[in-house]
């Protein structure tokens, strides 16, 4: 499997880990786009959340039940945004589901740009 998320996921491919179980991978990205910019994703390989079914949500509702560990580790108490990208229109450019989290500061009202 050639995707850059799953080569991260077995260590192939460098990353600064922040919380792994063994369903959920997280780790900072390297492109952020706040004070703390953080990507969390399954390991099992889910195309994007269109691609959410009965068979494979299981791995979906591991990474929301890491989502607030990983938000305490990294002292998000004063919130924080959980974003995902779909398809082409969505921006998406890895095509291996992931969450972004968003924060230490005050992030901009305007999800939309
Ligand atoms: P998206 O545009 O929603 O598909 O997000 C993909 C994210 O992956 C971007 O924010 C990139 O900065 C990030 N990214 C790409 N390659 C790496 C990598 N090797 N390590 C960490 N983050 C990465
Ligand atoms: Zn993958």
């Amino acid at each position: 499997m050639s995707c850059i998320f799953c080569k991260i996921i077995r260590g192939e491919i460098p990353s600064s880990c922040v919380y792994e179980d063994d369903k959920v991978y997280a780790f900072k990205d390297i492109n952020p786009q706040a004070k703390v910019h953080v990507l969390v994703v399954p390991r099992e390989h889910i195309a994007s959340a269109d691609a959410i079914t009965a068979e494979n949500s299981g791995a979906v509702a591991a990474v929301f039940e890491a989502i607030p560990k990983i938000a305490r580790a990294l002292e998000l108490e004063d919130g924080y945004r959980v974003i995902t990208n779909i398809g082409e229109n969505g921006c998406q450019t890895v095509k291996h589901i992931h969450f972004h989290i968003l924060g230490g500061e005050k992030l901009p009202e305007n999800m939309g740009n």
